[in-house]
């Protein structure tokens, strides 16, 4: 059997630095108890491993109760300021493994906020990437003293339902969650520009999720089938999901080596790839079962 691997596949840039934050934080504690707010990953087999090297998990009620020799690791997605705040009050060490491209648009919410911007935002309600960034927003216009008009949306009928609330006389914007589908956006933003010509559209997809995408596409062109490795809770191992099913006869989505279908050990050629939160001993272990042709 051959293995072929789609060039870009895995961890983001974002996700490996927060894991190797997180991976140092644990071999380092001499005393305390090592937590991330929230959980490090979407990757229930990855998460699993830092569990039994005793990393747990803390929720916004349980930050009252940590001690000074205590370390929190703050994830990719990030976290509201007052989060940030609460977190920093309680003496314990504050990791802060928020990915840069996320603190940009975390920013760029705070400036538009902080102008009295109207803001439409594409992204799912309750990610934790999004509840940052509103925050952050939020915040601003609260020292600014200008009023906080953030609009999240997540498809177009929604952008069409709110576009009436808009005051013209005032700036509007729209920007976006970094894992956001580029397809949708591209369709609210087509939208907005035509029923509001002067609003300011700032193009803040992480190129990441894109990457895996198109080179997903040239995978199901070279292979008789591909197997997705990432948690099936992820949004991003999900849309690689679907492109492949899409796009190859033979398309499955794993969370580990344990749940390769039988049919894909009867294969020449498999391809392989993976969302951006799985690690990459897991695309290993993967690969090794595969070659070994057993199940
Ligand atoms: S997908 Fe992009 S923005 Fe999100 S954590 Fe990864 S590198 Fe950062």
């Amino acid at each position: 059997m051959k293995i072929v691997r789609a060039d870009t596949m895995g961890f983001c840039a974002g996700v490996r630095r927060a894991v190797m934050i997180a991976d140092k934080a644990l071999s380092e504690n001499k005393s305390g108890q090592v937590y991330t707010f929230g959980p490090l990953i979407h990757n229930p087999e990855a998460l699993k491993k830092f569990e039994e090297r005793g990393l747990k998990v803390l929720g916004e009620d349980d930050i009252s109760a940590l001690k000074t020799e205590d370390t929190v690791v703050v994830r990719a997605h990030g976290v509201a300021p007052e989060v940030m705040e609460k977190l920093e009050k309680t003496g314990a060490t504050i990791l802060n493994g928020t990915c840069p491209i996320v603190q940009v648009n975390q920013i760029k919410c705070a400036n538009f906020a902080r102008e009295g911007v109207q803001i439409f935002f594409t992204g799912d309600k309750d990610h934790g990437e999004v509840i940052g960034i509103e925050g952050a927003g939020r915040k601003a216009a609260f020292e600014a003293g200008t009023e906080y008009n953030f609009n999240l949306i997540k498809n177009l009928q929604e952008a069409e339902n709110l576009v009436s609330s808009i005051d013209t006389s005032r700036p509007v914007s729209l920007f976006s969650q970094t894992t956001f589908s580029i397809k949708v956006f591209d369709e609210i933003s087509s939208y907005l520009k035509e029923k509001l010509p002067e609003i300011e559209i700032v193009k803040s997809i992480c190129p990441a999720t894109h990457e895996r995408q198109e080179s997903l596409v040239e995978l199901c062109k070279k292979v008789e089938g591909v197997i997705v490795i990432g948690g099936k809770n992820s949004a991003n191992t999900n849309r690689l999901f679907a492109t492949a099913q899409r796009l190859c006869k033979k398309a499955t989505l794993i969370e580990n080596a344990e749940e390769i279908p039988q049919e894909f050990f009867e294969l020449e050629k498999v391809g392989l790839t993976a969302g951006a939160s799985t690690p990459d001993d897991v695309i290993e272990e993967v690969e090794k079962k595969l070659l070994s042709k057993k199940n």
